[in-house]
């Protein structure tokens, strides 16, 4: 087995020899590495990133005040507990939200821990009036590739790829898309999430793909391009034309996309 060296003159470098080793693996046009720097915070510098009252207010929208400190907490750089405290130095009330969204993490990991078959296999039915075996497995050349008819979502799997990073509100959209808009198993598309996200974690990820498509929860949850230009559409290419797909109500969608549910 080929050695690799573990110290390098620059993050170039680094960067160099990963490309070259894993050449074969590399998405088309993607040789650079997410521009989030895997460095150790200091309490101020964490603080910076978690400002619980803006949290609380714009958590929702893309350029809202989310701390993106989720590749940190993976990897074992902080913990859940800092950053509870942290948030928590300002008043407990502001800090609400924040701590809600944190214990989001720690309840995944215990689901997980009581029902470790969930973490690939259908907690329960699909309620979307489709039987498993009508979703494809494999995830569509587009989709991986970030060539679906909807600029919007291309958008995010970009952010996906290049970052490694995506706003939990993008994730949620792409995660309905992969599972109602095309009809594919939401193994398919947590397994792609696993691959390119920093922050990817199977307790997380995998029971966050199982609530959107309905397997872990009482109802499929969908999206329309509305919704997608209130939260994302200062940044995000949210045009009619450019993403034709979503562009309906969502009576439109639910009866388009759940025909046997509506009977
Ligand atoms: C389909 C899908 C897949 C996801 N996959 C992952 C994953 O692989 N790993 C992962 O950590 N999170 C996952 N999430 C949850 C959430 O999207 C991310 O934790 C969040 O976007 C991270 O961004 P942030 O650090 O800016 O979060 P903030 O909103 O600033 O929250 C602070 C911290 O709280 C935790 N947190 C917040 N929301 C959640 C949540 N809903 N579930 C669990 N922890 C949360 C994270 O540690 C995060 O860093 C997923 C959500 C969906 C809908």
């Amino acid at each position: 087995m080929k050695q690799l060296p573990s110290k390098f003159e620059s993050r170039e470098a680094l960067t160099e020899l990963i490309a070259e080793t894993f050449e074969s693996v590399l998405i088309e046009g993607h040789r650079q590495p997410s521009p989030i720097h895997g460095q150790v915070l200091s309490e101020a510098e964490l603080a910076d990133c978690i400002q619980p009252a803006a949290y609380a207010r714009t958590r929702n929208f893309y350029d809202g005040a989310v701390s993106r400190l989720s590749p940190f907490v993976r990897q074992g750089i902080v913990d859940r507990k800092t950053l509870a405290s942290i948030a928590l130095a300002g008043g407990a009330k502001p800090a609400e939200k924040f701590i809600q969204e944190l214990l989001w993490g720690e309840f995944w990991q215990h689901v997980a821990e009581a029902r470790p078959s969930g973490l690939w296999q259908d907690a329960e039915p699909y309620k979307t009036g489709f039987l498993a075996s009508e979703y494809a497995l494999e995830l569509p050349q587009d989709i991986a590739t970030g060539t679906t008819p909807n600029a919007c979502l291309n958008h995010f799997i970009r952010d996906l790829q290049e970052t490694g990073y995506v706003h939990n509100h993008a994730r949620m959209y792409l995660a309905a898309y992969v599972v109602h808009f095309r009809r594919i198993r939401w193994q398919a598309g947590a397994a792609w999430f696993l691959a390119h996200l920093l922050d990817g974690d199977a307790a997380a990820n995998n029971y966050s793909w199982q609530w959107v498509a309905s397997t872990f929860g009482s109802k499929p949850y969908i999206f329309n391009l509305e919704n997608v230009e209130k939260y994302c559409g200062n940044q995000v290419d949210c045009r009619p034309e450019t993403n034709p797909e979503l562009d309906a109500s969502y009576d439109v969608l639910s009866a388009r996309l759940f025909p046997a549910r509506a009977l």
